[in-house]
């Protein structure tokens, strides 16, 4: 049985949502949730995604409708029970438009790494006797525009991963151990 198109419209899915979720839950705010995605807030072209699936019984109405990145989109959950998106999306709020998929990455980076990559820079900081905030930061922007040219995405992708982020982070922390003699 082919799908038709979903009928329920952008503003009808902001309309019944604005009412019902509290933006203090989201990283977005509702003024921008027609061009942000309610997950990560990033502005994107956002899809209408079915909070229960259609294959289980899911309707086209908004109330089973929010608004998606398609990177967002494809990690969302696919359940029965129509509590568990907003579980999901409330989960990952961040306080700042712009920072969520670094956040990710540095979530990544600790899993990988058993140490976060702030507590790895603050100790590059300090055994390189930096006493000034504005040095390591240069650094780590003019290392990151090095680094980026030696990273890639994955085919039919338009962005860099999650692990692809957080390897490139590595990178540059071992870069500027390796430039004050640190050893990690
Ligand atoms: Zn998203």
């Amino acid at each position: 049985m082919k799908r038709s198109a979903i009928k329920t419209t952008i503003m009808q899915a902001i309309e019944f949502w604005s009412e019902r979720v509290d933006e203090c839950f989201l990283s977005v705010d509702w003024s921008e949730t027609h061009s942000h995605c309610w997950r990560c807030g990033c502005e994107r072209n956002l899809q209408r995604c079915h909070i229960v699936p259609h294959s289980l019984g899911g309707e086209d109405k908004p109330s089973n409708i929010v608004l998606l990145c398609s990177r967002c989109h494809a990690d969302g959950p696919n359940v029965a029970d129509p509590d568990i998106m907003w579980d999901w999306i409330k989960a990952y709020k961040v306080p700042f438009y712009g920072t969520f998929w670094s956040i990710q990455a540095q979530e990544e980076y600790k899993r990988i790494y058993k140490t976060s990559l702030s507590s790895d820079l603050n100790r590059i900081s300090d055994l390189a006797s930096i006493k000034h905030k504005d040095e390591i930061a240069n650094k780590i922007e003019n290392s990151l525009k090095s680094l980026f040219q030696q990273a890639s995405v994955h085919f039919g992708q338009s962005y860099l991963n999650t692990a692809t982020l957080a390897g490139l982070y590595r990178m540059m922390v071992k870069q500027l151990a390796k430039e004050y003699n640190i050893e990690l």
